[in-house]
């Protein structure tokens, strides 16, 4: 399938073409012919799978198609995302792709200043991309009309809804036409999905190119199975050892990731943290150091990490496993994106089995555990266990880090560390 076949206009195809694309992605191939012809879409797709370009180029075609409404132009695309980071990256892609086209784009997100915000939408613009929260405040104050949008796009909705953001957006809705075309896209369909899909969505398509809650087939996925003291020196080794240029580790709490991030720089790792109390231009620069490669390692919240659009990221590694079992699957959605090869490791102490047996459940198939780790053998299979709180890190033993995992791993606790990692058994 060429991108020739799919309908797109002379202005999408070269901006498609230099891009660099050879052929649309499976979820492109079946999403755009749909909304073309006016379809409302249900589509189960993660982030990797060219979803963005996937509404974002028919939708243009849609405008295009049209004749420019007079100034100050309408709000004609309103598209909701639910953190801010997703919202850039689908305004960047709207950009990119529509290059070529007269449109005007906007971003509406919190957490950085309104008003330039009000300003560019006071010159009118054409698509709106938007965080509920912001965009719901910027319609209460009038500064922005949705009473002329046509097509609505929910994407992330899934996570959008775990945000706790479906009373916004129903008000959202609330303030848009009834005559619209929807598309929602879902990286997993909890029953909250469906029944936001059949009130949205009139008559959809449903298209889903990854299997139902299922992982990314190219990601392999390891478990190393250690006590909780040893996860982070495990990790560094890791980094060091397999000399990782670049990996995303996810942790449960902002706190974590700082702490987590300062004792990595310590083991000479260079580092960032991502998360909700970072400012934005913090967050922004964090993001673009870890895209350029002058840091290593991105220690983040899932919060602060859903939706990132890092190409091909090599290594996913869960620090703390999610409290929710569907959070697995979004995080390891970062790697193996677009075709190429990743890894998902996650590092599990007894006390989190309960939620590694979740995330096998959800999975249907057990995640490949480490034989050898390097460290004393600790048991998974206590799934009833109550999680009891975390222990403190010994003081003692970060005093006694050793200086730098990517030569030396350290002699104290590594009584038994192999070179070779990638030895696996199942259970
Ligand atoms: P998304 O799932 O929308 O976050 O897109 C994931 C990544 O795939 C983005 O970096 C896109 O630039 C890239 N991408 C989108 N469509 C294609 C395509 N047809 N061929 C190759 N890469 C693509």
């Amino acid at each position: 399938m060429q991108f020739s076949e799919l309908g797109l206009s002379a202005q999408l195809l070269q901006a498609v073409a230099e891009q660099g694309y050879q052929s649309p992605t499976p979820i492109q191939a079946q999403a755009i012919p749909v909304i073309l012809q006016g379809r409302d879409v249900l589509a189960g797709a993660q982030t990797g799978t060219g979803k963005t370009a996937g509404f974002t180029l028919p939708l243009l075609q849609l405008l295009q198609q049209q004749a420019i409404p007079q100034k100050p132009r309408p709000v004609r695309v309103l598209i909701l995302t639910p953190t801010r980071e997703l919202a850039m990256q689908v305004y960047e892609s709207v950009k990119t792709y529509g290059k070529h086209l007269p449109f005007f784009a906007e971003a509406i997100f919190g957490g950085v200043s309104v008003l330039p915000q009000i300003q560019n939408l006071k010159r009118g613009t054409d698509i709106v991309i938007a965080t509920p929260g912001r965009l719901l405040d910027l319609i209460q104050q009038k500064h922005l009309d949705l009473s002329r949008v046509e097509y609505l796009v929910l994407d992330e909705a899934d996570r959008m809804l775990d945000m706790g953001f479906i009373r916004d957006i129903r008000k959202v809705i609330g303030f848009l036409p009834k005559k619209r075309q929807n598309l929602l896209f879902s990286a997993t369909y909890a029953p909250e999905i469906s029944q936001l899909a059949e009130q949205l969505l009139t008559n959809p398509v449903e298209i889903s190119v990854a299997k139902r809650n299922a992982a990314a087939e190219t990601v392999s996925q390891l478990v190393y199975g250690l006590k909780r003291e040893y996860k982070r020196e495990l990790l560094s080794y890791l980094i060091g050892n397999g000399n990782w240029q670049q990996v995303l580790i996810f942790v449960r709490t902002k706190h974590g990731a700082d702490r987590l991030c300062k004792q990595l720089i310590q083991d000479g790792i260079r580092c960032a943290a991502l998360h909700g109390d970072k400012s934005q231009g913090a967050r922004v620069r964090a993001l673009d150091a870890f895209k350029d490669g002058s840091i290593t390692a991105l220690v983040a919240t899932d919060i602060a990490a859903r939706g990132l659009d890092i190409d091909q990221l090599p290594h996913v590694v869960n620090y703390d496993l999610p409290q929710v079992a569907e959070d697995y699957v979004h995080r390891i959605g970062r790697t193996g994106r677009a075709g190429a090869d990743g890894q998902a490791i996650s590092l599990v102490d007894p006390e989190e089995a309960y939620l590694l047996a979740a995330i096998e459940k959800l999975l249907k198939r057990e995640i490949p555990r480490v034989a050898d780790t390097g460290y004393e053998k600790v048991s998974l299979d206590n799934v009833n266990s109550k999680p009891k709180p975390k222990p403190q890190q010994p003081r003692s033993a970060q005093r006694t880090r050793p200086g730098n995992h990517a030569t030396s791993p350290g002699k104290q606790s590594t009584p038994a560390r192999k070179s070779n990692y990638s030895r696996t058994n199942s259970r």
